[in-house]
């Protein structure tokens, strides 16, 4: 199909992420991706390949087309691409499980698998609900958490999404009214840790759990804050008697520097949620963890089961390629890659916070981060990048990257000139 042709079919009846229909700007048509580069069906601003900046957004960790993971998926599809979970088990689902609960906190021992992160939070909050319940407490059935955050965008999700400035502000009044505290300022102040601790205990009546993304708040503003708040998180909750969740989905399997985000402070949640990177970012699949104290709980209620199962649950497609993309991270030196990226990062991002309509510039792990004192203009700072030969997606005030933890040191240098230039250009 001509490039004009496809385009005009994609204007005409394809819905893309948070567009109008049809879509404002006219999208690039990708051909194939390899490696960190995205091959375009037909150049744009004089470039025929791309530069992947934002790893599919968070997900394509190992790059495009990667020869480990496609033999995973193709090893795996000569045996079953799927068969139905109810009643019946297979190898990769239970392996993948079982993996998943070696490499994340303890005491985190029990797994179910769904298609995506806002499903994976769905069944998060139905736990943590299902647990007070359980235990005779329904009216803990509220949750808390922290402005400038990102759950998902089905709708439990959306109600612990930030409230303001978000995506989802049209819906106030229909979502379900959570607890809101003010967003977690960047550096550790003990009075912000008391006001965690004073609104979990003065809401613990009425809460099931706190649902936060540690460490890094990703499309709720890509905001970075001091571990430590989880450890007060964590106290607090065991204090009056509330679950907390983590949502990993964006910072899971190494983004932060750490394998979880949770890990640098060494603070187990009750429940937590991974996706994005999971399956290396070939197949849709996302994970929600609990502990047995939680799933106990459930279990032995007065409807002793978790009644949620979707139809695609455990897909032996994307669990073999799973259990690959993290065999595949954790086989190399991860922790020296993304240490390397960081630096990249820092020091290609350092020369934008001199340009004006820059409020600040920040790097947390492979996440390098330009804060405008302005709403980008979204089709020109693409363009921008595009010309740099740079595929990178702004939102809001925000110019960001997460590249691959494959991207070399040049193509590194590329992306940080690339957002440079958007943030000239935006
Ligand atoms: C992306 C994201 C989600 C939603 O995941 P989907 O797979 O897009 O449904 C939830 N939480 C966080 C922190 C995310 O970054």
């Amino acid at each position: 199909m001509g490039n004009d042709e496809l385009i005009a079919l994609d204007r005409a009846h394809v819905w893309h992420p948070y567009g109008p229909m049809p879509g404002r700007t006219d999208p690039l048509v990708v051909e194939s991706a390899s490696g960190v580069r995205l091959r375009l069906a037909e150049p744009a601003e004089g470039r025929a390949e791309l530069i992947d900046g934002m790893s599919s957004w968070w997900s394509a960790i190992h790059g495009y087309n990667h020869p480990v993971l496609n033999e995973a998926v193709r090893g795996q599809l000569d045996r079953m691409s799927h068969v139905m979970f109810g009643g019946l088990t297979h190898e990769p689902a239970v392996r993948l499980a079982a993996r998943l609960v070696e490499i994340t906190p303890e005491p985190l021992r029990h797994v179910f698998l769904s298609d995506s992160g806002s499903v994976s939070v769905e069944v998060a909050v139905k736990m943590c609900l299902q647990y007070w319940r359980s235990l005779g407490r329904p009216e803990k059935q509220r949750m808390l958490t922290w402005r400038g955050g990102y759950h998902g965008d089905t709708w439990q999700p959306m109600s612990v999404c930030d409230p303001q400035g978000g995506m989802h502000e049209l819906w106030t009044g229909v979502l379900q009214r959570q607890v809101f505290v003010d967003a977690p300022p960047a550096a550790y102040e003990e009075s912000y840790a008391d006001l965690l601790r004073t609104e979990i205990g003065r809401h613990a009546h009425e809460l099931a759990a706190v649902i936060v993304e540690p460490v890094v708040q990703g499309a709720g503003g890509m905001r970075f804050h001091d571990p430590e708040y989880l450890r007060v998180l964590r106290e607090a909750c065991d204090a009056h008697d509330v679950l907390l969740v983590f949502d990993e989905i964006a910072t899971g399997f190494g983004r932060t520097g750490t394998l979880f985000a949770a890990d640098q402070v060494g603070v187990s949640p009750d429940v937590m949620c991974v996706g994005k990177a999971l399956t290396g970012g070939y197949l849709s699949m996302a994970a929600t963890l609990c502990t047995s104290r939680v799933a106990d709980g459930i279990s032995q209620g007065e409807v002793p089961v978790l009644a949620h199962g979707p139809t695609f649950m455990g897909n032996p497609l994307a669990s073999a390629v799973a259990l690959a993309s993290i065999d595949l991270l954790l086989s190399q030196d991860w922790q020296v890659e993304v240490k390397r990226i960081e630096t990249g990062l820092r020091e290609g991002l350092a020369p934008v916070a001199e340009l004006p309509g820059v409020r600040e510039v920040r790097v947390s792990g492979a996440i390098g981060v330009v804060q405008l004192d302005h709403p980008v203009d979204m089709a020109a700072a693409t363009r921008a990048a595009v010309r740099e030969g740079v595929w990178l997606r702004p939102f809001r005030d925000l110019i960001y990257t997460m590249p691959p933890y494959v991207t070399g040191d040049a193509d590194l240098a590329r992306i940080c000139a690339a957002v440079g230039a958007a943030a000239a250009a935006g």
